[in-house]
């Protein structure tokens, strides 16, 4: 049951007292007091829970009246309704009363129904406005609701019609991602200090609300100017707080001059200001005036006018070449809409195309643009220009559109082209954004015979990993990534790596936004196949592009197309021989002079002198290939990465590879540490290496009869738990009836700080404690294993609930931090928590695991994070 309410009875009559106790304690808890004196004491203790006062007006030491002007002045009294009894019905007395501040007054003698009944009424009514008051508040921040700031700038606005006033709202520019990556809470510890930053803006009693999320506003008597200043401080006041990482705030300001409009018109305008410069660094405020005004016209009209420019045929097809690199020959083109509009000209597609993208008229622009090209295609055939192949921009919302694939086929048909004429331009980013859906409906559209490009190509964040599950046949390198890349020496750009690994997946690379011969030359040199830039031709008119094609020679795109991944792949056998094949990757040309003249007797020897060629032979041999001999200081991405990649991909993992380099401990511990077979020393002994070679192919060739050997090849030896390939292993053969599995992502906050202070052999032994440890805190039947440099992953089985695995995963930690590993620092491990009942894609699982260690080390060091959706 609730607690009875309390009501304060002050009166200095002790049977008066009585009575009025009398008739309510029944349903209230009533306290006395016999003058205003005592009643402010008793005050001073219950001041929170009294829900009403009953008053006599005339009383001995301190009256009634009295003791209402205190109480009035004092805010958390103030609120506390009163009764006055008074003794007769005079008027006097009551208007008295009332302008004292009573809520109502009730005459003697006291009748007990009407006492109970007034009581009641008022406390209700009291609670009621208490409830309407915490609607006008938002309950997070304390700032004002949305409706009730719309409602108090109106009030302001009207009572003073004579003041200037501006109404300035904020926006977080990536506040979802700070909600996501560092959890609701940090989010709400945000948007706490973004509200204290408005009442600290507007001063004591400021106008300020909450509109929604992370868009507040607030109302400032009018300025003629602003400076960046003002909000550049407000940005540090926010990044300054605990988990603000590189927060950005986007202020909008509307100057109130027309008042018929509403204030939630202005407040939108404010907020369309602060939205125009989304995106524009170091611009951290703009005003909502009439050049802005006209924009957003502007963009109006073009949507008012889209449907009419389609049918009056408004639109048109440009044609922008595509050279191969090698020879200069033209190789394909690019379809870009182009909008003559009757009145303002040409129109830019980076105007336009985002509006349309914004309201889906973007879908049927492209089906036009699909249509056109194909004519093109056909009207070129039929007056038999060579044959290449086209690419069409293809949105993101098209994409999304379920009926994609059945409408560019039947654009195809139509015309009687193979799909494969028509090239795909899919931006990079697309890919991002929803990677299991764009990836499903890519991959129909290749497998039907399109050809895909994965356009804007490292404008984005997708992850070189993720390629390789990616169904394109082609990169296309983002304009901005070129120019920037090209000015780069070239050691020190990602472009070379890129073109390697693009060539190692097979794929064809385009170059986009080639102006220069600087950027030709550098890109021919790292081994890109074609261009398309101003250097060669900008867009053209469909006319102009026939002219070039007849004159032209031309080659075909040449994709290589295989199926879903890799396991398309074969290699070729290069000879009918019947030897072992051996494959020497190193940079020393003698040396693998060397290896042919000592080995091909025994073996057939290839050969390979820099990264590129090597990860394309192996890939070309997988299934005949016995043995890699990798220098470590391979030219390229060097020989580490090779074996890497070598040890990651399930289809060739198992070719054993023997790193060779100098006699360096740390080199050869790395190399064995990412799953090197052997490490031999330069130089060496024809007869020594001859030996470890067949040691070595014997160990790989009978894993799974001898079991024994198998164990040693699936075990990372410093801590005896799985390596990458024994992982891979045992979460293929999981068991259904063992989950819920608990996933584990550990790790070891401090390896790098051990290994630069105290050496590597500290380091080493970090992991070795760490590796003990988990074998201790675990079953035998877990899976544990080293999933990197830092990193262990585990799979606890048959995990009884979400406490459980939370508990283990804190006992380990804590296991970790109380061996005291060393005196100077303080060794911690940090887990992130995923519980995964096996029906989810394990690569999802990992990545939501990711993201949970993410937070978990977001928090702190130590920190120990279980995954909730
Ligand atoms: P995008 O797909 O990345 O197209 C390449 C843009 O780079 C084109 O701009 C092209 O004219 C421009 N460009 C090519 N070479 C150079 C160069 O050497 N230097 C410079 N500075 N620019 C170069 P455009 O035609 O203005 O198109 C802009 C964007 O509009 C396109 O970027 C694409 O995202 C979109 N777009 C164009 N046409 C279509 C279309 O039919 N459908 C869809 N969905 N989007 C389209
Ligand atoms: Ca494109
Ligand atoms: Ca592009």
């Amino acid at each position: 049951m609730l607690s009875k309410k309390v009501i304060l009875v002050v009166e200095d009559n002790e049977i008066n007292r009585m009575m009025l106790s009398e008739m309510l304690s029944s349903e209230y808890r009533v306290l006395e007091a016999e003058n205003g004196q005592a009643a402010l004491s008793v005050l001073e203790e219950h001041r929170e829970d009294v829900s009403l006062i009953l008053l006599d007006i005339t009383m001995p030491i301190m009256d009634g009246y009295t003791f209402l002007s205190i109480a009035k002045a004092d805010p958390v009294l103030a609120s506390i309704p009163v009764i006055v009894t008074t003794q007769s019905d005079s008027e006097a007395d009551e208007v008295a009363a009332l302008s004292h501040g009573a809520t109502d007054f009730v005459a003697k003698p006291y009748k007990p129904q009407i006492i109970r009944h007034r009581v009641a009424s008022i406390i209700h009514l009291r609670e009621t406005a208490a409830m309407i008051n915490q609607f006008q508040y938002d309950r997070l921040t304390g700032l004002y609701s949305k409706e009730f700031f719309y409602q108090r700038v109106r009030e302001i606005l009207n009572q003073n019609p004579g003041h200037k006033y501006d109404i300035l709202c904020s926006d977080i520019e990536n506040f979802k991602l700070i909600n996501d990556v560092f959890g609701v809470a940090a989010g709400d510890q945000l948007l706490c200090g973004v509200a204290d930053l408005y009442r600290r803006l507007t001063g004591d009693g400021g106008t300020c609300g909450r509109l929604s999320a992370d868009q507040f506003a607030c109302l400032v008597e009018h300025r003629d100017k602003y400076e960046e200043d003002m909000f550049i401080r407000a940005n540090d006041v926010i990044n300054a707080l605990p988990n603000a990482k590189n927060v950005v705030m986007k202020w909008g300001i509307f100057f109130v001059e027309n008042r018929s409009v509403t204030i939630e018109q202005m407040s939108d305008r404010a907020l369309l200001a602060a939205r125009s410069i989304k995106g524009q660094y170091r611009k951290y405020f703009a005003a909502y005036d009439d050049k802005l005004r006209d924009e957003l016209l502007r963009q109006q009209t073009i949507i008012d006018s889209m449907e009419s420019a389609l049918k009056e045929e408004q639109f048109l097809i440009y044609l922008q070449p595509k050279y191969r690199i090698r020879d200069e020959k033209l190789a394909g083109a690019e379809a870009l809409i182009r909008w003559k509009h009757p009145e303002w000209g040409f129109q830019s597609p980076a105007e336009f195309i985002p509006l349309f993208e914004k309201n889906g008229f973007i879908t049927k622009l492209d089906q036009f643009v699909w249509d056109k090209t194909c004519s093109y295609l056909k009207e070129w055939d039929s007056k038999g220009y060579p044959q290449i192949p086209v690419s069409v921009n293809v949105s993101r919302a098209d994409i999304y559109n379920a009926d994609i694939a059945d409408t560019l086929i039947k654009i195809v048909h139509k015309y009687g082209l193979p799909p494969s004429r028509l090239h795909l331009e899919i931006t990079e980013s697309a890919y991002t954004e929803n990677p299991g859906q764009i990836i499903e409906t890519v991959r129909r559209l290749r497998k039907l015979g399109f050809i895909i490009e994965m356009d804007d190509f490292g404008s984005g964040y997708s992850s070189l990993n993720m390629l390789n599950q990616m169904p394109i046949d082609i990169l296309k390198l983002d304009m901005k990534f070129i120019q920037s890349e090209t000015a780069k020496p070239i050691s020190q750009g990602v472009l070379q790596f890129i073109m390697e690994l693009a060539r190692w997946m097979h794929l064809g690379v385009v170059a986009e936004g080639v102006e220069t011969k600087e950027q030709l030359d550098r890109l021919l040199e790292t081994g890109c196949d074609y261009v398309q830039g101003y250097y060669f031709a900008k867009p053209m008119p469909g006319k102009e592009f026939e002219e070039l094609l007849k004159k032209q020679e031309t080659v075909e795109i040449e994709e290589i197309r295989e199926k879903d991944g890799r396991e398309g792949r074969t290699g070729e056998r290069r000879t009918g021989s019947g030897k072992q094949v051996l494959l020497v990757a190193d940079e020393d040309a003698k040396y693998r002079k060397q290896i042919i003249e000592n080995f091909s007797e025994y073996y057939e020897v290839m050969e390979a002198a820099d990264t590129g060629t090597t990860l394309e032979a192996i890939a070309g041999n997988a299934d005949c290939l016995d043995m890699v001999l990798l220098s470590v200081s391979l030219s390229g991405i060097g020989g580490s990465s090779v074996l890497q990649t070598i040890k990651r991909d399930k289809t060739i993992w198992n070719i054993p590879v023997i790193v060779t380099g100098p006699p360096d401990m740390q080199t050869e511990k790395q190399a064995m540490a990412i799953g090197a077979d052997d490490y031999a020393v330069k130089p060496h002994a024809p007869e020594s290496l001859r030996k470890r070679i067949n040691h070595a192919i014997r160990l790989a060739t009978f894993p799974k009869r001898e079991q024994d050997l198998k164990e040693e090849a699936y075990r990372d030896p410093m801590t005896n738990v799985l390596n990458r390939r024994g992982w891979e292993a045992a979460t293929a053969s999981l068991q259904k009836e063992d989950a819920p599995f608990a996933f584990y992502l550990f790790d070891l906050d401090n390896l790098k700080e051990v290994n630069d202070t105290l050496g590597h052999m500290e380091g080493d032994r970090l992991i070795q404690e760490f590796g003990d440890l988990l074998h201790a805190h675990t079953r035998k039947t877990d899976i544990l294993a080293r999933y990197g440099g830092d990193e262990f992953v585990a799979i606890m089985k048959q995990m009884k609930s979400d406490d459980a695995a939370m508990k283990k995963g804190r006992e380990i930690c804590q296991a970790l931090a109380e061996k005291r590993f060393a005196e100077k620092i303080t060794v911690t491990a940090s887990v992130g928590i995923v519980i995964w009942n096996v029906e989810e894609p394990l690569e999802d699982v990992i990545k939501r695991v990711d993201l949970a260690l993410y937070r978990a080390k977001a928090n702190c060091k130590g920190g120990c994070y279980l995954w909730k959706e």
